[in-house]
């Protein structure tokens, strides 16, 4: 499966029920990222999580519909879920390398040559992990991306990562549009009977349900990688990936 892995980590899964970060997800992610990069891997993270550690930190209860609360989340939250980061990649020596994109800088060559060469430079080296999230603080309607499924699976592209590995809180795509029934271990092809199969989200923690992966997926495929869908809260699920175990939904679209 090759040795460089896109992480995608979803709000759904770093937080608690009760919006706050989870501290005990992060550092068993971390624990785990640590276990690949000595075997090897390059690993890159695309992180959520900012809005929700704002709102727990703000004292706000529902997520907030104005643009400008969002941001106001995001600026807060951004530096407390990096500081979690770092806490536990510094017990590993390595260090968490923050970049923040929208999508104006996908869309621009030299955003994508110049983030791509930070990217492969941190890589490079062994003690670096770089940690990725959309700039929620300046990205309104006209410049987001939206959701860091598609965001996860634009680095996959850029980064021309061997992996893409989206974490959430579900096992995978299940064979009923409700996320029940049987997980569904390989999908070649989405046609319509697999986008039937992918509600939104309700929740107020996550952002894009199985929607956004499925688009991810996709993304992910035009530049020849694969992506797996698993459940991030899954022991060992990074490290039996790399075991080769069979874990969620893998999509093999090329
Ligand atoms: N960028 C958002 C945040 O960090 C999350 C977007 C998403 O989860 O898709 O809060």
């Amino acid at each position: 499966m090759g040795k460089r892995w896109v992480i995608k980590l979803g709000s759904g899964l770093l937080t608690r029920k009760n919006g706050s970060v989870d501290r005990a997800r992060i550092r068993d992610i971390i624990d785990q990222v640590a276990v690949l990069r000595r075997k090897g891997h390059e690993v890159v993270l695309v992180t959520s999580g900012a809005i929700a550690a704002g709102m727990t930190t703000m004292g706000l209860k529902k997520r907030p519909s104005e643009a400008r609360e969002l941001q106001a989340c995001a600026t807060v939250g951004q530096p407390e879920l990096m500081a979690e980061y770092r806490r536990h990649l510094g017990r590993h020596k390595l260090l968490g390398a923050q970049l923040l994109l929208t999508y104006w800088d996908l869309d621009s060559r030299t955003c994508i040559r110049n983030a791509r060469a930070t990217l492969d430079f941190l890589l490079s080296q062994k003690r670096f992990i770089p940690i990725i999230n959309e700039n929620d603080a300046i990205a309104d309607e006209e410049i987001k991306v939206g959701d860091n499924d598609r965001l996860s699976a634009h680095v996959a592209v850029l980064t021309e990562a061997d992996l893409l590995i989206i974490l959430s809180g579900i096992p995978g795509l299940m064979t009923k549009p409700d996320g029940t029934g049987e997980l569904i271990p390989r999908v070649k092809r989405i046609d319509e009977r697999i986008r039937a199969l992918a509600g939104g989200t309700t929740s107020e923690r996550n952002v894009g349900g199985m929607v956004t992966k499925l688009l991810a997926a996709e993304i992910a495929a035009s530049g020849k990688i694969d992506t797996f869908i698993a459940d991030g809260r899954r022991k060992n699920v990074l490290t039996d990936l790399a075991k080769g175990k069979i874990i969620g939904t893998r999509f093999s679209l090329q």
